[in-house]
């Protein structure tokens, strides 16, 4: 029996020897990788391994109005995300993070998902630099920009000032602000209870999908200074907040 197997087994011998100190094959070439850019704003993020969401602590673009309608298409927002601090960072982490798992003992396909909130700027470049370090170092990429073709989207609420430089709180139709003229601003609570304050003789009425939300509204405004985003002196009633009135009172 011995004798039988010992020419098989001989080759078996010599071909794990052979693949044993055969140049190492890189498991990773052979798996695709999806990267997918999106906006949040839009909807949720698509199914990933890995997902980087952008959102809160890179600068948008979409602040400066000369970038805002452009996209991941134009240099000049590419050069406005990759010149931000930190951006490059991530992008080398990704690939890395990428590599690694191509390199796992059950590698297969990695999906990627890189969102910020519009899917236009940040995201869009973002994943498009990490798709050509990734085809730069011999992997095969597709690479989808979910919503980088959408409208840019309205940031803020029709009840933020334009001097207000804080963002929205909860849905833009929770509540509408009237002034005592009649005019009329729909938007989030935050904002509207900022407008409110703002504004002598003005009332608030909830939004068809927010019942309670003028309420809320109204008592925040309470100890809301009126345009609690500007700088000065706070000496008449008017520059105070109807509670730090009443204290005083
Ligand atoms: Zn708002």
């Amino acid at each position: 029996m011995i004798t039988v197997c010992r020419t098989r087994t001989l080759r078996a011998d010599l071909a794990a020897a052979e693949e044993a100190t055969a140049p190492e094959r890189s498991p990773a070439m052979g798996h695709p990788v999806t990267i997918t850019s999106f906006g949040f704003l839009h909807s949720p993020p698509p199914a990933a391994h890995l997902v980087a969401d952008l959102r809160t602590h890179f600068r948008d673009p979409h602040v400066s109005p000369e970038l805002r309608h452009l996209t991941a298409h134009d240099q000049a927002v590419r050069d406005a995300v990759l010149s931000t601090p930190g951006i490059p960072a991530v992008v080398n982490a990704l690939a890395a993070t990428v590599a690694g798992y191509l390199a796992g003992p059950s590698a297969g396909p990695v999906a990627v998902a890189v969102g910020c909130a519009g899917g236009r700027h940040r995201a869009a470049t973002v994943s498009a630099e990490l798709a050509d370090r990734l085809t730069t170092a011999g992997h095969q990429v597709v690479l989808v920009h979910r919503d980088l073709h959408r409208a840019v989207v309205e940031r803020r609420c029709a009840a933020a000032h334009p001097e207000d430089p804080t963002g929205c709180i909860g849905p833009h139709d929770a509540v509408t602000v009237l002034d005592r003229h009649g005019a009329r601003a729909t938007g989030c609570e935050h904002h509207g209870a900022r407008l409110l304050a703002s504004l002598d003789g003005a009332r608030v009425v909830s939004g068809p999908h927010a019942p309670g939300a003028a309420l809320r509204v109204h008592r925040a405004a309470g100890t809301i200074r009126p345009f609690p985003w500007a700088d000065g002196p706070r000496t008449e009633p008017s520059q105070r907040s109807h509670a730090e009135n009443r204290t005083r009172g």
